[in-house]
């Protein structure tokens, strides 16, 4: 093993606070406010520093470009196939700052989890770490759960031989995120009702996962789901990684008890694209770190989060908690509206507003049209938006029929970029 960190065997809690000193004991019951943080500009248009690359890759402003990838209006959301966010410009330059030294990557994650803690009020007994996003803070969390902090199991994942093998889950929160958990080699087991619930605990069950996004749909509810693990025992897990806002997300699951939760860093937050946060009890957390990078031999090796990401995205949440947020809320849905005005004055087409109940609760609209007025399909839509300059993504099919959009990724006048394209594009397949 590298760096500073030793495995031992036969650590207990007690060996484990010495080994790490003063940094990790110090997560637990630290409480203090932490200093007004800056308030950001809106949605600030990110201009790459392109004064200081001369020549070749760069050189031009837009990387992209130089590289032949168009780059796109995202109408669509936070999506990691398109980028995920814009970040701030304090968190780009606190990036480059991070850079700029070599430091201890397990020091500095001790310091940021008692960082974001006392940012977000944790409840004593609680710490975190930034993962390289809430599908890496999922595996190394349960990855935790399952070996604590014995090497020979760390090093042993995916082969479960001695541990605890199984994860309840109910069966309408399966999700394609719940790979992360079927790759520490433990077996799902879903479950219904609270009588499947109670049949299905025993000496194998290691974990109890809750997918918030998935609260109504399921018979046991976000509170009760903590409530029944804890009662037998077991640690919960919740993934909330699209779900602030509202920010009072970002504490809610832990004052409800939960062991374990993840958030995605490069979703609303807009912090690094690559990084997330594990919130949780302070031994938890700890073990999640030890089966993930820097630690070689172990199974998030490749979960790799570099001192960049660390940084900015501790800056990130600092900004985000000082962010006016009905102010935010307000001029989302004043784009749409704007939008909305545009592409209703065309006669078939319709707009109404939405907002999901959980993950991705923000201002959302789907526009739907009369094909006998408007002759063109949803698919040949989005495709035309996508296609054309510059290129627009909107979502299609996925929340309804037509089209639908979010405006909360969108740059100052992409709005009525995306309005007047599609008002042409409506005009042009009018009967
Ligand atoms: C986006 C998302 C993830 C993965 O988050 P990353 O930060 O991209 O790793 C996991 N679970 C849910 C429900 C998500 O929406």
């Amino acid at each position: 093993m590298a760096l500073t960190f030793k495995f031992k065997d036969t650590w207990n809690r007690r060996s484990f606070l010495g080994t790490f000193g003063a940094a990790f004991a110090a997560l637990v019951g630290s409480r203090k406010l932490s200093a007004a943080a800056p308030v950001s500009s809106a949605n600030p248009a990110v201009q790459p520093d392109c004064n200081r690359i001369a020549s070749g890759l760069g050189s031009t402003g837009n990387v992209y470009e130089e590289l032949g990838v168009t780059t796109v209006i995202n109408g669509e959301g936070t999506m990691t196939t398109l980028g995920g966010s814009l970040g701030r410009p304090e968190v780009e330059a606190i990036m480059t700052l991070a850079m700029r030294n070599f430091v201890s990557i397990p020091d500095l994650e001790a310091a940021a989890g008692k960082r974001i803690a006392q940012m977000l009020k944790l409840p004593d007994g609680y710490t975190a770490i930034v993962t390289s996003g809430a599908a890496g803070a999922i595996q190394s969390g349960l990855a935790g759960v399952l070996t604590r902090d014995t090497e020979k199991f760390i090093r042993q994942l995916p082969d479960l031989t001695g541990m605890k093998t199984e994860v309840l889950i109910q069966k309408s929160h399966r999700n394609p995120f719940d790979h992360q958990l079927r790759g520490t080699g433990v077996k799902l087991v879903e479950i219904e009702s609270r009588e499947d619930l109670q049949k299905a605990l025993g000496p194998q069950t290691a974990m109890m996962h809750f997918t918030n996004f998935a609260n109504s749909a399921g018979q046991i509810k976000v509170e009760e789901w903590q409530k029944l693990a804890a009662a037998a025992n077991i640690p919960s897990f919740i993934d909330a990684a699209a779900d602030t806002p509202p920010v009072s997300h970002l504490w809610d699951y832990a004052n409800m008890g939960y062991d374990l939760i993840a958030f995605s860093g490069g979703k609303a937050m807009r912090g690094p694209q690559c990084a997330g946060l594990l919130l949780g009890k302070a031994d938890l957390v700890h073990f999640a770190l030890l089966n993930n990078s820097p630690y070689e031999d172990v199974l998030g090796r490749g979960q790799k989060v570099g001192k960049e990401e660390i940084v900015g995205m501790v800056k990130a949440l600092e900004l985000y908690l000082a962010e006016d947020h009905d102010a935010l809320n307000a001029e989302w849905q004043r784009r749409l509206d704007n939008i909305s005005a545009k592409v209703t004055a065309i006669k078939g087409v319709s707009t109404k507003m939405t907002m999901p109940e959980i993950a991705n609760h923000v201002p959302s609209m789907q526009i739907t049209w009369d094909q006998t007025l408007v002759a063109i399909t949803p698919r040949d839509a989005a495709q035309t938006l996508r296609s054309g300059k510059p290129s627009i993504v909107l979502a299609q099919g996925e929340d309804g029929p037509g089209l639908s959009m979010t405006s909360f990724m969108l740059q100052p006048a992409e709005g009525d970029i995306i309005a007047d394209r599609l008002v042409a594009l409506f005009r042009a397949h009018a009967a």
